[in-house]
């Protein structure tokens, strides 16, 4: 693969931003490659670990004169983000995101892109419940989806070199409209972490239940939930924050349904619970069709992991 931009800046040097370093070096898809943290410990870290070709104490240092500059800071901070770098951008450079949530990313961020600069959010549908710059890994966009939402009026060039960006980091590329990206991703992720959240905090109220006890027989399904519980507080209290309205309204389709399913075990509808569980498995099959998961007994974790 060849290269794409000169110099791309990374800011915020967690999960994604370290999996996009080790991907872009991967692949050889830019010259240089700078960061910066937050904070002096985050920037320690990176340094030490090579992650980075330099690493800057300001963001506005590490955005001079870069081609490309990717925002991957919690959604809710985008836009103080955006202020910062905003005088410092270079004119033709492409400015994008990796934040979960887009209309309120495009509303925060847009004001303060200046006359001459590309927007292009974007969204890598991958991640795990790590956080942090030792978290990342090059491989962990392979075969994944991430979704470009290019913003009215988008440069065609600037969102092409973008797209052969993520692919080249071994991502499949979809453009989405942002109101629609944030119903989707409600749906696929959002509300699921809602309820693994709510679901671990149940377990852990539940006074009839030890803890040893919700540890010794977590296999049982319970685990899969606390592996999404142990996700980023300060990330998806932005998300939830930021995609309220989606996420409410998938919530409230599911407490219907649940409350259906509730119905159906109370009265003893069998049929109901059967035809239910059948329709869930055909999207488990789907999904495993469409590579975006394994088939393997135990999600893959063989004795080891049981
Ligand atoms: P992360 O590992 O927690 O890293 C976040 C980075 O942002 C850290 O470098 C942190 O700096 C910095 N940061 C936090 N608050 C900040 C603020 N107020 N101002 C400036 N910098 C700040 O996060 P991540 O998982 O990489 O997520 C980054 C973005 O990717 C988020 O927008 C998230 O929605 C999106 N995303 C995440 C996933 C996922 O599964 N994790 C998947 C797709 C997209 P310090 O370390 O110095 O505090």
């Amino acid at each position: 693969m060849s290269q794409i931009y000169d110099r791309v800046a990374l800011i915020g040097l967690g999960l994604i931003a370290s999996s996009m370093f080790w991907a872009i070096k991967r692949a050889g898809l830019a010259g240089e490659v700078t960061g910066y943290a937050r904070s002096e410990a985050t920037r320690d870290t990176a340094r030490r670990i090579g992650l980075c070709d330099r690493v800057c104490d300001t963001a506005q240092e590490a955005v001079e004169g870069a081609d490309l500059v990717v925002l991957c800071v919690p959604v809710g901070a985008m836009g103080v983000v955006a202020q910062d770098i905003a005088p410092m951008l270079k004119p033709g450079a492409t400015v994008t995101d990796v934040g979960s949530v887009k209309r309120s990313v495009i509303e925060a961020v847009s004001p303060h892109i200046p006359e001459g600069v590309h927007f292009i959010p974007a969204h890598p549908l991958a991640g795990t419940e790590h956080s942090g710059p030792e978290a990342g890994f090059a491989e962990l966009f392979d075969n994944r989806w991430c979704l470009l939402v290019p913003v009215e009026g988008s440069d065609p060039e600037a969102i092409a070199k973008l797209r052969a960006l993520w692919e080249g980091m071994g991502a499949n590329v979809d453009e989405m409209d942002a109101d629609h990206h944030d119903l989707v991703l409600a749906v696929t992720s959002h509300a699921p972490h809602l309820i693994a959240y709510t679901m671990v905090g149940v377990a852990d109220d539940l006074r009839r239940v030890t803890d040893s006890e919700v540890i010794k027989y977590s296999a049982a399904g319970f685990r899969d939930f606390t592996r999404i519980a142990a996700s980023d507080p300060t990330m998806w209290r932005d998300v939830f924050l930021t995609n309220k309205d989606a996420t409410l309204e998938i919530l409230g389709r599911f407490t219907e349904e649940l409350f259906a399913l509730q119905r159906a075990i109370r009265t003893g509808d069998g049929e109901h619970l059967f035809d239910y569980f059948t329709r869930t498995r055909a999207i488990r099959r789907g999904i495993i069709d469409a590579g975006q998961d394994t088939d393997a007994p135990d999600f893959g974790r063989g004795k080891a992991g049981s």
